[in-house]
Order: C-alpha cells, then structure tokens, then sequence
C-alpha cells in the first residue's frame, strides 16, 4: 500500500460514494467523478494489491 497512496485514496472515495449508492451503476461513477477526477487511473494501482477485488469489478 506504501507504493500507491493514491490508491487509498481511491479506497476511501470509493467507501464514503457507497454511502450514497450502494451499486456500482451510472450514479456511483458519477459520483466518483464529482469526488474524486482521474479514479479511474488510481483504480488501476489496485491491481498490484490483493484483497480489493470488490474495488475494481466496476
Ligand atoms: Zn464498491
């Protein structure tokens, strides 16, 4: 996790719009624009990092 801050950061986005939407749909990413511009580049650092598959299905 050291390697990729961003993707921490990605996690904690991602944790706090399911607090808004609950599904991985329109809205969530929507959602995840507003907070947080470029997720989807950050998204990609989760790859090298087990246990967060839920974090990159969408
Ligand atoms: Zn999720």
């Amino acid at each position: 996790m050291q390697r990729h801050p961003l993707c921490l950061e990605y996690i904690i986005v991602h944790e706090m719009v399911h607090l808004l939407e609950r599904r991985h749909n329109e809205r969530f990413r929507e959602l995840m624009d507003g907070f947080m511009p470029g997720w989807r580049q950050h998204k990609e650092g989760l790859k090298e990092v087990p246990l967060t598959e839920e974090y990159w299905e969408e």
